[in-house]
């Protein structure tokens, strides 16, 4: 089978376990796959992009199948800049699914050849965000089973200890 790279963007303020459930049924399906952290998102987030992607790379453990980046600008022109055609998103509730289906209708109208391919959560992931974490942890819920031990650990710092599962 012919695999290629896919392009996975998103904030990841932080990254839990359902953007790694993603990645990881990713690489099931393309040969590599670049994580790219948007940097002009309007949103102001709680970690940096510099954190946000340090988190990353420890979660992904150094797989030489996946790349860490960060992007500005239209993502359409940063997918062809790397020689990729695919977008990868999750998807969750129907509640993602508006938003979701307008930018990819935009993405494909700016870029026809850049496709958007979305995968349907895994069922323990299906209400997980990283606003829901952020806000658990800020209220010092337990957040272990929810995040990989990298975000644990910089959320108690954030917002001292959070309890545990
Ligand atoms: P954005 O701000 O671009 O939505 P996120 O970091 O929130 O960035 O999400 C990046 C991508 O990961 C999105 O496609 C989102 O739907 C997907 N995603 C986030 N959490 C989950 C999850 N629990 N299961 C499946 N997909 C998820």
């Amino acid at each position: 089978m012919n695999k290629q790279t896919a392009v996975y963007p998103g904030s990841f303020d932080p990254i839990t376990y359902g953007h790694l459930d993603i990645i990881d049924r990713g690489l099931e399906v393309f040969d590599n796959i670049i994580i790219a952290v948007a940097s002009n998102s309007e949103k102001k987030g709680l970690f940096t992009v510099a954190e946000r992607i340090q988190h990353i790379e420890e979660a992904v453990d150094g797989n030489s199948r996946v790349t860490v980046d960060t992007f500005d600008g239209l993502l359409v022109d940063y997918v062809v800049s790397k020689e990729a055609r695919v977008i990868l998103r999750g998807l969750r509730a129907v509640s993602d699914f508006e938003y979701e289906f307008q930018i990819a209708q935009m993405n494909h109208n700016l870029k026809r050849e850049v496709e958007t391919l979305f995968m349907m959560t895994s069922v323990p992931y299906g209400y997980l965000s990283s606003s829901i974490v952020k806000e658990v942890a800020g209220l010092q819920g337990p957040i272990d089973s929810l995040v990989p031990p990298v975000v644990s650990k910089a959320l108690a710092e954030k917002f001292g200890n959070t309890g545990k599962d």
